[in-house]
C-alpha cells in the first residue's frame, strides 16, 4: 500500500450531516491537529464555513486533493459510497457498523487493498475510557462468565430515525453492536454465540429488544424500551473478583472499587487519532467480529412478535 505525501493536517471530508456528524464527528476533526474538515457531503446538511456538496460524484471529480473521507451515513446506504470512495482512491473511515451485511465489508476491504489505499471500519465505543484498562486487567484473569445489559430509550437516542427499523438497520443492535464491539476487544479469548430471542414490533423489520446467549458463560440483554436511567454495563466475573465497565465503557470498577482512568481525549478523537496513524503507516483495520455476532443473533435467533412501535 503506498501513502501520498499531503499537508499536515491533511483535509478530509464527511459525508452524511446528520446526527452523530453534527454530534461528534464535526467537534472531533475541530479539535484534531491531524485533520482540516474541507468539505461536506450531504443532500440536506452542510457545516458552517465548509464547502458543501450534495452530490457524491460531483465531490469525487472536483477534490482529487482531499484525499480521506469519513461516512457517517446510516448502514444501507453506505456500501455505495465506500465503494466509489475507494475506487477514487479515497482513504476510507466507516461508522459503525461498517455495512449492512459482512459480505458487503468483505468486499471493501478487498477493494481497499487493490486500490492502495486505508479503509477504516471504526468502533467508538473500544476507545470508551476504561476500554484498554479493563482488557489488561483480564489478560490477568481467568474468565469465569459475563453479562451485558444495554438497555436504551430509542426515542431519547434516535428521534425519529426510521432507518433503524428498516432492513439493514439492526434495530437495538444498533447500540447492542457497541457492547459487541467491547465484549470482543477485551476478553482474552473468543466466544461465539449459541442461542438469541429476538422481539419484533409488528410493525418493523428490525428486533427492538435481543438476549443472546454464547459460549463461555456470556449473556447479554438489549433494549430499546428503557425509559427513566439508561444501562449500558459489561460485568465480567472473573477468578479473581469482577471487572465491570459502567456508562458504555467510560467508567471501570474492579474487585468492587471504581479505577481512576488516564486522562482521556474521548471516543471520536481517539477514532480520528487512529485514522491518522493507519493513513500514515498505509494500513487498514477492519475488524468484524461485533459484527459477525450480530449476523449469528440474526442466523440463530428465535422471533418473538411484540407489540407495534412507533415515535
Ligand atoms: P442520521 O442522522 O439519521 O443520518 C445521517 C445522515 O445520513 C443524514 O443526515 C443523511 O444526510 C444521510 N442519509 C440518511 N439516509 C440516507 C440515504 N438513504 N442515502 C444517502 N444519505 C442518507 O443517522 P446518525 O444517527 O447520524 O447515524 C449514522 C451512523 O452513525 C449509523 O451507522 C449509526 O449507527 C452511527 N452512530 C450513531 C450514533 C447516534 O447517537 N446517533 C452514535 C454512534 C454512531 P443527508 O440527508 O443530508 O444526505
Amino acid at each position: 500500500m503506498t501513502s501520498r505525501p499531503i499537508a499536515t493536517p491533511r483535509p478530509i471530508a464527511l459525508v452524511g450531516i446528520g446526527k452523530i456528524a453534527r454530534d461528534q464527528h464535526v467537534p472531533a476533526i475541530a479539535a484534531s491537529s491531524d485533520w482540516s474538515l474541507a468539505a461536506t457531503v450531504s443532500r440536506s446538511g452542510a457545516v458552517e464555513g465548509v464547502e458543501a456538496f450534495d452530490d457524491f460524484d460531483a465531490f469525487l471529480a472536483a477534490r482529487p486533493e482531499i484525499d480521506t473521507v469519513s461516512l457517517c451515513l446510516p448502514p444501507q446506504p453506505r456500501f455505495d459510497y465506500a465503494k466509489k470512495a475507494l475506487l477514487a482512491r479515497r482513504h476510507v473511515m466507516l461508522e459503525k457498523p461498517p455495512g449492512q451485511t459482512l459480505s458487503e465489508v468483505h468486499e471493501l476491504i478487498d477493494l481497499a487493498a487493490r486500490m492502495g489505499v486505508t479503509l477504516y471500519a471504526t468502533w467508538h465505543s473500544r476507545m470508551a475510557a476504561g476500554v484498554a484498562a479493563a482488557k489488561a486487567h483480564l489478560a490477568e484473569r481467568a474468565v469465569r462468565s459475563a453479562r451485558i445489559d444495554w438497555k436504551e430509550d430509542v426515542r431519547r437516542w434516535h428521534p425519529g430515525q426510521e432507518w433503524i427499523f428498516e432492513a439493514g438497520g439492526m434495530g437495538v443492535f444498533d447500540p447492542g453492536i457497541n457492547a459487541l464491539s467491547i465484549l470482543t476487544e477485551i476478553l482474552p479469548s473468543p466466544v461465539h454465540l449459541t442461542g438469541a430471542v429476538l422481539e419484533f414490533p409488528e410493525n418493523r423489520q428490525t428486533p427492538i429488544a435481543a438476549t443472546l446467549d454464547f459460549t463461555g458463560g456470556v449473556r447479554a440483554a438489549f433494549d430499546w424500551r428503557q425509559e427513566g436511567p439508561q444501562t449500558w454495563e459489561i460485568a465480567v466475573e472473573t477468578d479473581r473478583g469482577p471487572v465491570t465497565l459502567r456508562d458504555g465503557g467510560a467508567r471501570l470498577e474492579v474487585d468492587g472499587t471504581e479505577e481512576t482512568l488516564p486522562d482521556h481525549p474521548g471516543e471520536y478523537p481517539a477514532l480520528y487519532a487512529r485514522m491518522a496513524e493507519l493513513v500514515a503507516k498505509g494500513e487498514s483495520e477492519t475488524d468484524l467480529a461485533p459484527m459477525r455476532h450480530v449476523a449469528d443473533a440474526m442466523t440463530l435467533g428465535r422471533r418473538e412478535t411484540v407489540a407495534a412501535f412507533e415515535f
